[in-house]
């Protein structure tokens, strides 16, 4: 079990940024998984949305109030259990916290949810999208060299490859130009891209 300090810290932090978590539920038979962000994080509930769809249309709601007895693990993504997260790669995951939830009565056990970072796996899908040209089209945060220079070793030499902030940093630049020529040009279907899948508030649906 991992202290309820540590998790909440790690669950305010992914609140915070808008991490883009994947999340796994198995309840009493039920299962399924989708990829959104945490809306809300309190000692007594966490609530988990997808920012494309309206709040009053998807809503999970994660009763983690101690009088439930939620244990929390982080789990090492390394380890030999049963994996989460169907048709998808380990590597493509973060930080993965799993709560246990306790049933009500006789039920002993209530069942698990799973949230584990996405970036990795956005960030894949963002990747396939960019040119060379594109990743280099933002200052690099890492190494400093301005836009259009290629990313630097310590050492000094040239990197055969931009730092990997710098291309999410490109990502995001390209993503914000996207989306404001998309809503300047509504009536064209929009690219299908990583923004469906990765949360991102200007996708629709039926995009993909
Ligand atoms: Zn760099």
């Amino acid at each position: 079990m991992s202290s309820s300090a540590e998790v909440f810290a790690q669950l305010s932090k992914w609140k915070s940024g808008s991490a883009k978590l994947y999340m796994s539920w198995a309840i009493s038979g039920v299962s399924g998984w989708c990829i959104g962000v945490l809306k809300h994080v309190a000692s007594s509930e966490l609530h988990f949305g997808i920012d494309a769809i309206d709040r009053k249309d998807f809503l999970f709601v994660i009763n983690v109030h101690s009088t439930y007895q939620p244990q929390f693990r982080f789990v090492d993504n390394r380890e030999a259990w049963q994996f989460f997260a169907p048709q998808r790669e380990r590597s493509e995951f973060g930080k993965t916290l799993e709560i246990m939830l306790r049933g009500s009565g006789a039920d002993k056990y209530g069942g698990k949810v799973i949230l584990a970072s996405a970036m990795a796996f956005c960030l894949e899908m963002k990747k396939k999208d960019l040119t060379p040209k594109q990743m280099s089209s933002v200052r690099c945060p890492t190494c400093g060299v301005a836009a259009g220079m290629r990313c630097e070793l310590y050492s000094g030499g040239l990197r055969s490859a931009p730092h990997v902030d710098r291309k999410l940093a490109a990502a995001d630049a390209v993503e914000a130009k996207n989306k404001s020529q998309r809503s300047r040009t509504s009536y064209l279907r929009p690219k299908a891209s990583a923004d469906v899948l990765c949360g991102n508030p200007s996708a629709k649906h039926g995009d993909v």
